[in-house]
């Protein structure tokens, strides 16, 4: 069973919400606007390495979650914060709230409350360990209510966009892993600075309202993250790979590493979207005011299944995975 799976069988209810789970928010009604909900968790260990830099932690933690209201086309509005420490390290904690509220300011979104606790000590071969350091944030935001988005509202020949570069932060793990080709140190700092401070969309989600037709933040990997498009929207989709925006850093890699990161990577919190053809200057002028460069990628189509086209027409291999917890 994987994460997907998991959720769908155990935790997924009807609701007579507008989205809740199965989306990058949950949207409920709340006079003239509608409140976009989210919750992301970060786990040393799982999503960052433990001697991860505190200001980047603090950034991230809401970078994710500012990402999927960027989804949604939420503006941010206020956040809890959730914390199992190992201990009450004030050079740290000093470090991870200032990288927090440095975001934070800069999209006007207040900390409005959380819990802290102890994380347990562990027994490892006998010996005690600290648990590991978890972070949680829930993130709100708001739409007018005229205007949500979810990931469900695709139509047979949209466009499909993706903003900004993807595969940067898979680049960056890959270097570390030793799987990359060299990486000049500039290279190698952009792609870390994507890996470890990621820029949530936030801009480019509102100026998309009415023009995106359905949105999702990539955190899992580009097919992996367009599959959930195509399942709730019940179509299909073409992607152009050549199409595919990558960086320098990562077009002189070996083109199958640029295939893994690029396509299933994730860490990009890039925003994927749909739009009708006849929207393009509207989406090209949408990015532009936001700063944020967009490039289309592909077609969604009426039959479904995924067919990525190399630049000769032929058919890539589209096994490519996503994320997954618990996937093997
Ligand atoms: P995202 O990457 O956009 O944050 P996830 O891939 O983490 O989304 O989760 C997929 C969907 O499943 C989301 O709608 C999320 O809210 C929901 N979800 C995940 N875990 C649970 C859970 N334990 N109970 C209910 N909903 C969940
Ligand atoms: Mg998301």
């Amino acid at each position: 069973m994987n994460e997907f799976e998991l959720i769908a069988r155990y935790f997924t209810r009807p609701t007579r919400e507008r989205a809740g789970v199965g989306d990058d928010c949950a949207l409920i009604d709340a006079g003239d606007v509608t409140l976009a909900i989210t919750t992301d968790m970060l786990l040393a260990g799982r999503h960052f390495f433990a001697d991860a830099d505190a200001e980047a932690l603090g950034h991230k933690a809401l970078a994710v979650n500012l990402s999927d209201l960027a989804a949604a086309g939420a503006a941010p509005r206020c956040f809890f914060l959730s914390l199992a420490l190992p201990r009450a390290d004030e050079v740290w904690l000093a470090a991870f709230a200032r990288g927090l509220f440095a975001l934070a300011d800069t999209h006007g979104c207040a900390l409005l409350g959380g819990d802290t606790t102890r994380a347990p000590e562990l027994r490892v071969d006998e010996r005690a360990v600290d648990g590991p350091l978890t972070i949680s944030i829930t993130a709100i935001g708001e739409v007018p209510r005229t205007a949500v988005r979810t990931r469900a509202g695709a139509r047979a020949g949209d466009d499909l966009w993706v903003s900004g570069t993807v595969g940067d932060a898979a680049l960056a793990l890959a270097h570390r892993s030793g799987e990359a080709a060299a990486l000049d140190a500039a290279d190698l700092a952009v792609c870390r600075a994507r890996l470890e401070r990621p820029a949530p969309r936030v801009k480019l989600g509102i100026r998309l309202r009415k023009l995106a037709t359905a949105a999702i933040d990539v955190s899992d990997g580009l097919l992996g993250d367009l599959g959930h498009i195509l399942e709730r929207s019940q179509l299909g989709a073409r992607v152009d790979w050549p199409a595919v925006p990558r960086s320098d850093a990562l077009r002189q890699q070996p083109e199958a590493l640029q295939r893994r990161c690029a396509l299933a990577g994730g860490d990009d919190y890039e925003l994927l979207f749909t739009a009708p053809a006849s929207a393009r200057a509207e989406v090209l002028a949408a990015a532009a005011g936001a700063g944020v460069a967009v490039t289309r990628i592909g077609t969604m189509t009426a039959h479904a299944g995924l067919e990525v086209l190399d630049a000769d027409g032929a058919l890539l291999d589209t096994t490519y995975r996503g994320y997954d917890h618990f996937g093997r």
